[in-house]
C-alpha cells in the first residue's frame, strides 16, 4: 500500500470531499561543509514520501519528536518551502502550479499559526497594524473588521493599541490567530500553537482553537511533539517518524488500539490521573536518540529504538525488520501502520 492509499484509507471514516490532500510529499535540504566554497556534502531526507488529506471541519493532529519533520511538513503545505517532489492539492487544485498571484489568493484560504507567537508578531507594530495586515495586503482593510477580529479571540478593543511585549504568551498566540483568521481562511495550519505556553494558559487557547472551529466551520492541521494535548483536539492522528508517517487512525482507535510500536511507547509515556491505573500500567520505553535524518538505518527506521526489535523478535524476524522498509498497512477502520509485526495493543 503507498502512503497515498494509505490516507485514503485512513480517510474512511470521514465524508466529502478533503479540504486539503498532500500526495507523496518529499523535502530533501542540501548539507554543505565548510570552506568558501561551502560545497554540498550530502542531504538530510527531512520529509519522505508523506501523504494525507483533511476534510471539512476536521482536526488532523500530526505528532512526532521534535526533528521528526512534522514542521517542515506543516511548511510545505503552506509553499513555505518549495517540496523535493509531491503535491499539496486545495479543494483538487495543485497549489504548485500556482502563479505567483494565484498562489497569494489561495493564501486567503489557508493560513498558518506559529508556536512563538513573540517571534512571528513584528515587535514594533501595534496590534491593530498586525491583525490588517493580511488585510491590506489583500486590499480590503476594515477598521471594523480588526476590531471584530480583536473581540473573536477573547481582546479588548484598548488591546489593538498595545505592542506584543505588552501581552502574555497566550494572548500573543491569541493575536498570531486574530490575525491568521482575517482573510476567513478554511485551514489553519497550527504548528506546536500552545507548545511555548504554560499548562494553565493552553486550555484556554485549545478551547478557543475548538469554539472557532464550532462557529467557523475551520479545518485544522495541528502539528505538536505532544500526543496528549493532540489526544483532545484531534479526529484523526498522523504519527511521524523520522521523516515518513509510521500510523494513521481515528483518534479514539489509535488510543485503544496503537498498532506500531512507536506509537505504543508514545502512549505509554502519558501519565494516568488514576494512581492505581498508573501503578499497574505497561510501561513502553524508547532510548537512544532519533538517528540523523542525513543517514537513516536500513529497513525499518524505528528498528535502533524499537522495543519490540530488541526484545521480542527472532533473528530471523529481525532480519526481515534489518532489510526491508515496511510500508503501510491497512489494519481495518481506517488505521493503518508501518510495521512488519504490527498488532494492536491496549495500553490504557
Ligand atoms: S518493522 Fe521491526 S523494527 Fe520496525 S517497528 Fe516493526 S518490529 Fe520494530
Amino acid at each position: 500500500m503507498t502512503t497515498s492509499e494509505a490516507a485514503a484509507v485512513s480517510a474512511a471514516t470521514t465524508t466529502g470531499e478533503p479540504v486539503l490532500s498532500a500526495r507523496n510529499l518529499v523535502k530533501h535540504f542540501p548539507v554543505r561543509g565548510g570552506g568558501l566554497l561551502r560545497r554540498r556534502v550530502g542531504e538530510i531526507h527531512a520529509v519522505c514520501d508523506v501523504s494525507f488529506d483533511i476534510y471539512e471541519h476536521e482536526t488532523l493532529g500530526l505528532v512526532g519528536e521534535s526533528g521528526c519533520g512534522k514542521s517542515t511538513t506543516a511548511r510545505l503545505l503552506m509553499n513555505l518551502h518549495p517540496a523535493t517532489s509531491g503535491e499539496v492539492y486545495f479543494d483538487g487544485t495543485s497549489i504548485s502550479s500556482l502563479s505567483r498571484k494565484q498562489m497569494q489568493r489561495a493564501r486567503r484560504n489557508m493560513q498558518i499559526v506559529f508556536q512563538d507567537p513573540y517571534a512571528s508578531l513584528d515587535p514594533r507594530m501595534p496590534v491593530n497594524e498586525i491583525v490588517a495586515e493580511p488585510l491590506r495586503i489583500h486590499g480590503v482593510y476594515d477598521a471594523d473588521r480588526v476590531r471584530q477580529l480583536l473581540h473573536t479571540v477573547g481582546l479588548r478593543p484598548e488591546h489593538g493599541n498595545r505592542f506584543p511585549h505588552e501581552f502574555s504568551g497566550g494572548q500573543r498566540q491569541r493575536i498570531g490567530i486574530a490575525r491568521a483568521l482575517a482573510l476567513e481562511p478554511r485551514l489553519l495550519v497550527l504548528d506546536e500553537p500552545v507548545s511555548a505556553l504554560d499548562v494553565s494558559i493552553q486550555a484556554g487557547v485549545l478551547n478557543l482553537l475548538e469554539d472557532l472551529q464550532a462557529e467557523l466551520g475551520l479545518s485544522y492541521l495541528f502539528v505538536s511533539h505532544d500526543l496528549s494535548v493532540v489526544r483532545h483536539v484531534a479526529d484523526r492522528i498522523a504519527v511521524m517518524y523520522l521523516g515518513k508517517i509510521v500510523e494513521f487512525a481515528p483518534t479514539e482507535r489509535l488510543f485503544e488500539a496503537p498498532a506500531h510500536p512507536y506509537t505504543q511507547a508514545l502512549i505509554s509515556a502519558i501519565p494516568i490521573p488514576d494512581p492505581h491505573k498508573e501503578r499497574s500500567r505497561q510501561r513502553i520505553v524508547i532510548t537512544g536518540d532519533v538517528p540523523s535524518p542525513g543517514s537513516p538505518p536500513s529497513g525499518c527506521r524505528f528498528r535502533t529504538r524499537c522495543p519490540k526489535f530488541a526484545n521480542q523478535l527472532s533473528e530471523s524476524d529481525q532480519k526481515l525488520c534489518i532489510e526491508q522498509e515496511p510500508e503501510l498497512v491497512d489494519r481495518g477502520q481506517g488505521h493503518p501502520a508501518a510495521c512488519h509485526f504490527a498488532s494492536s495493543e491496549s495500553l490504557l
